[in-house]
């Protein structure tokens, strides 16, 4: 399959919940903040779709969390994989890229919120590493993912 492809599709471990996704998805960014790190259990990377290419079947098991003011996340109710990662007023959907069927022909390509990682690991691949968020990076087609 072309990494290029615009069609993706993933669910949860139980199956409960799948999605599809048509368009393009942002490149995959990792995030180390306490909330991912207990979501996770290390820490969370994440993809992200515009919302109206987004597509849930299943959305009865998904359980939304608000897990800060204005950000919710969402798991499945019956398997506790945590799928998805909104903010209010984002045209966007963050999607734990680890639920992707593969190839998902996806890179990562930035560590974010390192000063909150656990202790018990290194981050060693070369890539990007931010202290916080990235709220002033600037992505390709920024305009759909900031
Ligand atoms: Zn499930
Ligand atoms: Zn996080």
């Amino acid at each position: 399959m072309s990494p290029a492809r615009d069609e993706h599709e993933g669910g949860c471990a139980c199956g409960a919940v799948r999605y599809r996704v048509s368009g393009a998805l942002r490149p995959v960014v990792a995030c180390h903040c306490s909330q991912c790190r207990k979501a996770f259990t290390n820490y969370g990377a994440f993809t992200a779709a515009q919302r109206d290419g987004l597509t849930i079947d299943g959305e009865h098991a998904v359980t939304w969390f608000d897990s800060s003011p204005g950000v919710r996340r969402g798991f499945c109710s019956r398997c506790g994989s945590a799928l998805f990662f909104q903010r209010a007023g984002k045209p966007y959907t963050s999607i734990a890229a680890g639920t992707l069927d593969q190839p998902s022909g996806l890179r990562q390509v930035r560590h974010i919120f390192v000063a909150d990682k656990a202790d018990f690991y290194e981050i060693a691949d070369g890539l990007e590493q931010l202290p916080e968020g990235q709220g002033a990076t600037v992505w390709p087609n920024s305009e759909q993912w900031s």
